[in-house]
This record gives C-alpha cells, sequence and structure tokens, in this order.
C-alpha cells in the first residue's frame, strides 16, 4: 500500500475535455492516437488509456515495456512502440505491440524474426527523418524499403510517419512545411510502388494548433490531453489533468534569528510559523524551487517554499495564513502555476509533468 499522503489526482473529465478540444479542430475522419509514454506524462498511464479507449483510435508509448504495461491492463487498442531495439522485438510480437521501424538494422531484424516465426501481415510502421535528426529513415532509403517489402507478406506497413522539429515555433513556420512537403514527397513515392496505402501521420499537439491542413490520416496528441497548447490562449481553452496535493505534516514558530533546513538557507526576520509539507525534490519537486522561487496554496493564499527543498520535505511560510497540521496543501491545480514552475526552473511543462515521481500515488477523479 501507498500511504504517502502526497497524492497527483488524475482528472478523468478534463482530460475527456481536452480530447474532444482537439477532435473539433481536424476532420471527422481523422483518426487519433493518443500519446502515453512516460506513464502518461507523468500521470499513470493506464489509466489514462482507460479514460479515452473509446475515443481513439491508437496508443503510443516510447518503449516496449510501456506498451507491456498497458496490454496487461487489458488494453485492446492498437499501440505504436516509438522507440523499440532489437532487442524487445520478440516481446513486441507477443504482445501485439506495433513496432516503430526507423532504421535498417531493425527493419532487417523485424523482417527475419518475422519470416522465422511466421508472422503474416503483422502491422509495423516506417518513420522517416524529415529535419528533426532524431530518428527515422533516410528519403534515400525508399527503394531499398520497397525491395525488401515487396519480398515479404510477413509485415504490413500499418503507418508511415515523421515527427516535426519545430511545430510550436511560428517563426519556425518555413522550415516546417518544409518538413511536411518533404514527408509528402516521400510518401508519393512509397505510395506508388507499395501497392498499398498507409496511414499517414506527422503532427504532434503544436503541429495539430498551427498545422492542421497536415492533418493526413492520423494526429498524435501528447502534452494537448494533458491540458497544455501551444500558448496561453490555446491552453485556457484546455483543462488541467494533473492536480498535485499534499497536507501540512507539522507547523513551526520561529523567532527572529533563527534559520529553517538545510544550510540554515532561510533565516527570520521575524516571528515566523513555517510549516513542513512531504514532498521534495526526490518527488520530482526541483530544488530551484527553493528560497521562495516557488510556492503552494494553502487554504487559498500564497505560501512561498522557504530554505532548500529536501529530499522528502519542503517548508513553508505561512505567518499570515490561517492554518493547521492537517490541513490541505496545493501544490499545483492549474496549468499556470505549472507553467510558473516551469519557468522558475528553466524547463518546460513536459518535464515538470513527467518528473512526478513514482512514489507519489496517483487517484483518479471521475
Ligand atoms: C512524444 C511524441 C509525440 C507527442 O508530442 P506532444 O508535443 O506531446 O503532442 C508525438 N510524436 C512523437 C514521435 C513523439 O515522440
Amino acid at each position: 500500500m501507498n500511504n504517502h499522503v502526497t497524492i497527483l489526482e488524475i482528472d478523468a473529465k478534463a482530460v475527456l475535455h481536452n480530447l474532444a478540444y482537439f477532435k473539433q479542430k481536424l476532420n471527422p475522419t481523422t483518426k487519433i492516437l493518443a500519446v502515453v509514454k512516460a506513464f502518461g506524462y507523468g500521470s499513470e498511464s493506464v489509466e489514462i488509456a482507460k479514460i479515452v479507449q473509446n475515443e481513439v483510435d491508437y496508443f503510443a508509448v516510447a518503449y516496449s515495456n510501456e506498451g507491456i504495461v498497458l496490454r496487461e491492463a487489458g488494453i485492446k487498442t492498437p499501440i505504436l512502440v516509438l522507440h523499440p531495439q532489437i532487442q524487445n522485438l520478440e516481446t513486441i510480437v507477443e504482445y501485439h505491440l506495433e513496432p516503430n521501424l526507423y532504421n535498417f538494422k531493425i527493419f532487417d531484424a523485424f523482417l527475419k524474426l518475422a519470416d522465422e516465426k511466421p508472422l503474416m501481415n503483422y502491422p509495423v510502421h516506417l518513420k522517416f527523418n524529415t529535419g528533426l535528426n532524431r530518428l527515422g529513415f533516410w528519403h534515400s532509403d525508399v527503394p531499398t524499403i520497397i525491395t525488401e517489402l515487396k519480398k515479404s507478406n510477413n509485415v504490413k506497413v500499418q503507418s508511415i510517419f515523421s515527427h516535426l522539429a519545430a511545430s510550436e515555433d511560428v517563426n519556425e513556420q518555413e522550415f516546417t512545411v518544409g518538413q511536411i512537403n518533404n514527408f509528402a514527397y516521400i510518401v508519393k513515392q512509397m505510395y506508388s510502388h507499395l501497392g498499398y496505402e498507409p496511414m499517414l501521420h506527422i503532427l504532434n499537439t503544436s503541429g495539430i494548433v498551427n498545422y492542421s491542413k497536415a492533418q493526413f490520416d492520423m494526429v498524435r496528441l501528447g502534452i494537448g490531453l494533458y491540458g497544455f497548447g501551444n500558448d496561453p490562449d490555446e491552453t485556457a481553452q484546455l483543462k488541467n489533468t494533473h492536480n498535485l496535493k499534499s497536507i501540512i505534516s507539522q507547523i513551526h514558530l520561529i523567532q527572529p534569528g533563527e534559520t529553517v533546513g538545510y544550510n540554515r538557507a532561510f533565516v527570520a526576520s521575524q516571528p515566523t510559523r513555517s510549516a513542513t509539507i512531504p514532498i521534495g525534490h526526490a518527488d520530482g519537486l526541483s530544488r530551484r524551487l527553493g528560497n521562495k522561487n516557488g510556492f503552494v496554496i494553502i487554504n487559498n493564499q500564497v505560501a512561498p517554499i522557504i530554505g532548500n527543498v529536501c529530499m522528502d520535505m519542503i517548508m513553508v511560510d505561512v505567518t499570515k495564513i490561517d492554518c493547521n497540521e492537517g490541513d490541505e496543501v496545493v501544490i499545483f491545480n492549474h496549468q499556470q502555476h505549472v507553467e510558473y514552475i516551469a519557468h522558475k526552473c528553466e524547463t518546460i511543462p513536459y518535464e515538470i509533468l513527467t518528473g512526478l515521481s513514482q512514489r507519489i500515488k496517483r487517484l483518479v477523479r471521475t
């Protein structure tokens, strides 16, 4: 049993609201792939999958073990594994996961495995690099891919896809449109030689917002599902999905000249009430939030973090707040607070959400 009192509440209604919001931006026939990698962006992948499984066509995870967790929980929806390795291919087939084949090493290994089993028309996905230079075949690989595929009826290309490097950045519009055109050109060649037409997809969340014309057959919705759009206006249309809460463990009255926490970093200049909260940097609350860089909310009032963030605790200033030991503490419960934390930590909301450690208990609010 996980009795840690710090709880991450996942708001199921908010997740469904966000999904509906992006759906109304898309053509009714465009399929949706929900990205649930990294524990559903730091929430709980199985719970997210259960919430949206009847509303989406596909799930994506980064690694095969993330897909296995979904299958073991009874999720039947097709699952694309974005970043498989050769040593995972056996298990991928065992759990009926669908590998992204992004270079010849893994492509050849999968075709060999598919031949040995043998598999028939096993769904695989081909990724092309159009400028992110992270994963994917080159345009010049098309002829070899086609030759190999023509030799085998063990696999069937379910989709061809690529990933945008700067879909959120309007200053990079020319580059992004170039990526999309490059993708369309590669696809044309694949289609004309393959004899059938796999699904196509290139857009992530900010791609949906900025380049909806390039939605092709499917879009890959990640951060948007979890409440973050491309800009403040977009985010304002979305609902917060991750609510992080804790309680006050203890309150200390500190006299002027006394200090709080490690390195005696906070020095009281006046009588100060300090509340200790059971969440620390081991839970994903960065040390950069110490020394009044971050705050929590207690009884609707702002309580700054004083001194250094400890591994398992923070202390906050509640001198002016009417509160008691055992009262609820909101670490964050709206996107603007997450964005504030991200800003203070010189990062983006993605990292704040995915950095919430597994020690925190997860609860779904329906
Ligand atoms: C993580 C990921 C996504 C989701 O991106 P968001 O910006 O969170 O919507 C889409 N496609 C690929 C290939 C990814 O790795």
